[in-house]
């Protein structure tokens, strides 16, 4: 039986963890190897990698201590430079790019964050580059702990609208028991749903299971937050040949299905933002573009009412203040008022500055009607 999440997905997330990036270049070289692959039959990827407190450690001399937070904050930001070094040589065999991406685990949560960051791996993507995402820990308010790129990894998949998230361990999927101990444990091909049976088996025999990436538990709740955004995840073991091909077929590591489709996710996303700060008023001309699936131009726009900030969501008006739609305003309000009715060619001109054409993106808007469709549910 074939995966065929993995084999057509526009985009996905690879995610490795520390003990997997430690293990020596072979290992480094395998995957990048495979993502090369997948970005020349047509993919977009990007690596989620850990690893920045395990390389810098022995830098500063602290190799084998408990280390406090700050100290896990320095040996991150020594070993940083290492791991971006380690995936630039790996993707150079192939002739690829990578670019390095520092993000916080609530980039989903405060919105212009999200736009801006969204917009840097979209471009990067667009450009055929690699980029190679870590979180930025020197920054980072919590304690650092293994498992939380597995979560991160997820709000990345989410971000850039992945289709596939791989999360690369030292076993080979969610078995029903630990396999280490017991040897008639059973692999699970596929999970269609995230119950309490699931959880409990990430949480009893196989806790330990990828300790230092994080452990099953933090997969599960990885797993969690990327099916219920429509994106497929598989876990796999990255220490095998192929490690990433190889889980395009059932027979090796677990496909958890996505739990809605990624369109009704997004939909109920913007639906359950908080009341709209603002208002954007459209012409007949900008409606019809919206019921066709495109994006809000400024060409369109006939007014702005109300106050909001860039990554605040709107509400898209008729000219009598029906509302026709809902979404996320890569403007804040008082440029979108200087740019309404304006062509797109005209805007860096106006404000200084073009960041992209659209006033609201189509992939950040619902139509009033889906809008009713998606709050119901
Ligand atoms: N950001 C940490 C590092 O690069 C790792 C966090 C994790 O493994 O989940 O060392």
């Amino acid at each position: 039986m074939s995966r065929p999440d993995l084999q057509t997905a526009g985009r996905i997330v690879v995610k490795i963890g520390s003990t997997l990036l430690q293990a020596g270049a072979p290992i480094i070289n395998a995957i990048a190897r495979d993502v090369a692959t997948l970005c020349e039959t047509g993919s977009q990827c990007v690596i989620v990698s850990s690893g920045a407190v395990a390389l810098g450690r022995p830098r500063l001399g602290l190799a084998s201590q408990t280390l406090s937070l700050e100290q896990k904050q320095a040996a991150a930001a020594a070993g940083q430079p290492v791991l971006v070094n380690t995936w630039e040589q790996a993707f150079a065999a192939h002739g690829r790019s990578t670019a390095q991406a520092l993000l916080t685990l609530d980039v989903t949560d405060n919105r212009r964050r999200w736009l801006n960051a969204r917009a840097t791996l979209d471009t990067l993507l667009e450009l055929g580059a690699i980029p190679i995402v870590n979180e930025n820990d020197t920054v980072a308010t919590d304690e650092i702990r293994y498992g939380d790129n597995d979560r991160l990894a997820a709000r990345v998949a989410q971000l850039i609208g992945a289709e596939c998230l791989v999360l690369l361990s030292d076993i080979d999927g969610l078995y029903n028991a630990d396999p280490r101990t017991h040897p008639d444990a059973e692999r699970i091909a596929e999970i269609t749903r995230i119950d309490d049976t699931v959880r409990a088996m990430a949480g009893g025999a196989n806790t330990a299971a990828g300790a230092g990436t994080g452990g099953m538990r933090s997969k599960i709740m990885a797993a969690e937050i990327a099916t219920a955004s429509g994106c497929s995840v598989i876990i796999g073991d990255g220490r095998k040949t192929s490690p990433v091909a190889r889980l395009a077929g059932s027979e090796c590591g677990s496909l958890f299905s996505p739990a809605v489709s990624a369109a009704s996710a997004r939909e109920r996303w913007i639906s359950g933002a908080a009341s709209p700060h603002g208002e954007i008023m459209i012409d007949a001309g900008a409606l019809q573009a919206l019921r066709a699936g495109k994006s809000l131009l400024a060409v369109g726009v006939v007014a702005i009412k109300g106050q909001f900030m860039r990554g605040d969501t709107v509400r898209i008006t008729d000219a009598d203040g029906h509302t026709l739609a809902r979404g996320v305003s890569a403007y804040d309000a008082a440029d979108a008022t200087r740019i309404a009715g304006r062509r797109t060619e005209e805007i860096e001109a106006i404000l200084g500055y073009r960041r992209t054409a659209a006033l609201v993106h189509a992939d950040d808007l619902v139509l009033e009607q889906q809008f009713a469709k998606a709050s119901s549910t």
